[in-house]
């Protein structure tokens, strides 16, 4: 898993309640959230309670033990506002401003792969090829039987005993299975692929949320202690996090420290405004654009073409303008106006036919920078037999291919209302379950003949 800002977000039961009715049999909330208990362990089960929580799985969640002074008037201001407080963003009160849960053991850094794959790296049955790149799935009558992968200047391959799992994410997933000829046959024919089986599911589907940058100066001198405190000031996860109640869940807010950027050309100085600067990301999650991965070419290593397509739905536009306002709001209290929280975006030259702040104004600004949340998915997209457009079915077996599953959160028909790294623990614990099951199935069948 990428390296990531450690928020533990599990999304909102609905958009697993509305994978269900999709056709994912086994995917609705109450389906899902054994496999998302059985992943955490959280170092505060007193507080946030065993009903929505649990503690003995590897992932360790819990709130970073440090937040910047700053943090109370956030939560004030959030009162202020009606936007209102959550105790738990991961329990039943979905919507208001609250600490942010993270996937960290005392506040260090805890990885998937440290969480999943440190501790058991020593068993006999598991082999980890460390710098490698996986250029192709191999694939015999139509079943997936190893995996071509390249390492220290060699092309090597492993056979499979029984499956091929991919799960190397929203973009190489369905880049790798393109490779192997497993896709939109137009597309493949096009690149020069040959066609196992044609797919047009493959890569379609791209689904990211969206965000937008607005700075704020502080009544505050920007110069850093040189001590601890200071140093988890200018990390991310100290933020505060607001989910807000339009429409369940829509809209967020964070909060991204106090950050400290380097001087430009000049080792090791600071860049300094002569205050401190607070980044509020305004977000948008419940994005309906869609975009497109394809391959530029047959080779493995030339990077595939992500065609994002943001903001191409107008819903998209004016939910992030929602946020912008609601962040630009929140600044207003009375909280936040005693720290002297002043907006120091400086409107944009190429937007200056409109007034700054106004609707058009942010229109023209976002079509300028927007930025990709990179909580994407979509691209090998789970449904069901009936859906010309998946691409594996709830058992997350890729259709037309025997012995191949995809397990990441490219399965994802709709990407979940928040933070992606929580949802797509969940799938990899679900797939694990489904591949033991389907194991256990062969077992005993065998045993009876
Ligand atoms: C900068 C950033 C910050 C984020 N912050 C958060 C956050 O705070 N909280 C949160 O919930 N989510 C966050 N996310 C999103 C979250 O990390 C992703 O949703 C999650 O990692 C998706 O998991 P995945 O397994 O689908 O893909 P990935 O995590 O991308 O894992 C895929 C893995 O496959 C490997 N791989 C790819 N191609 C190949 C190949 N050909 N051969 C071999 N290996 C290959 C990659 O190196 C990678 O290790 C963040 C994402 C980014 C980019």
């Amino acid at each position: 898993m990428v390296h990531n800002g450690l928020v533990y977000l599990r999304g909102n039961p609905t958009d697993y309640d509305n994978w269900a009715p999709m056709g994912n049999v086994g995917w609705s909330w109450g389906h899902v959230k054994p496999f998302l208990l059985k992943g955490e362990t959280n170092g505060k089960i007193d507080r946030v309670g065993s009903f929505w929580h649990a503690t003995g799985g590897p992932v360790s969640v819990e709130r970073l033990p440090y937040q910047p002074p700053l943090t109370n008037s956030i939560l004030t201001a959030a009162m202020e506002t009606g936007v209102g407080i959550s105790e738990d963003l991961n329990g039943d009160q979905l919507t208001g401003l609250s600490v942010v849960q993270t996937t960290s053991k005392d506040g260090v850094r805890r990885s998937s792969a440290t969480a999943y794959l440190w501790p058991v790296r020593h068993r006999k049955n598991l082999q980890i090829s460390l710098n490698s790149t996986c250029t192709r799935v191999i694939i015999e009558n139509k079943i997936a039987v190893g995996v071509e992968y390249y390492h220290n200047d060699k092309f090597l391959t492993v056979r499979a005993a029984r499956e091929v799992i991919v799960f190397a994410g929203t973009i190489a997933s369905p880049q790798l299975l393109l490779l192997c000829g497993i896709g939109p046959k137009k597309h493949l024919d096009s690149v020069g692929v040959r066609v196992v089986q044609d797919l047009p599911g493959i890569g379609e589907n791209f689904q990211d949320q969206i965000m937008y940058n607005l700075q704020y100066t502080l009544d505050e001198s920007d110069i850093y202690d040189n001590n601890w405190a200071a140093a988890f000031e200018d990390l991310w996860p100290f933020r505060p996090v607001l989910f807000l109640a339009t429409d369940l869940s829509k809209l967020w807010i964070f909060a991204s420290g106090y950050v400290a950027g380097c001087a430009p050309g000049e080792l090791d100085a600071l860049q300094s405004t002569g205050k401190r600067t607070v980044t509020p990301w305004p977000v948008y999650h419940h994005t309906r654009s869609r975009g497109r991965i394809s391959l530029a070419s047959n080779n493995p290593f030339d990077k595939p073409v992500i065609w994002s397509n943001v903001l191409s739905e107008p819903a998209d536009v004016a939910g992030l303008i929602e946020a912008i306002n609601i962040t630009l709001k929140l600044a207003n209290t009375d909280a936040l106006k005693a720290h002297n929280f002043t907006l120091s975006t400086t409107p944009m030259d190429v937007c200056s036919d409109h007034p700054f702040l106004s609707t058009e104004y942010w229109v023209c600004a976002l079509r300028q920078s927007v930025v990709p949340r990179a909580h994407t998915g979509g691209t090998c997209k789970m449904g069901p037999s009936s859906d010309p457009m998946a691409v594996v079915d709830p058992q997350l077996r890729v259709y037309g291919v025997g012995g191949l599953r995809v397990a990441d959160a490219s399965i994802m028909p709709m990407v979940t209302f928040a933070n992606t790294a929580g949802p797509t623990m969940m799938i990899g614990e679900r797939a694990a379950g489904l591949i033991k099951k389907h194991s256990m199935q062969n077992f005993q069948r065998g045993c009876l003949q």
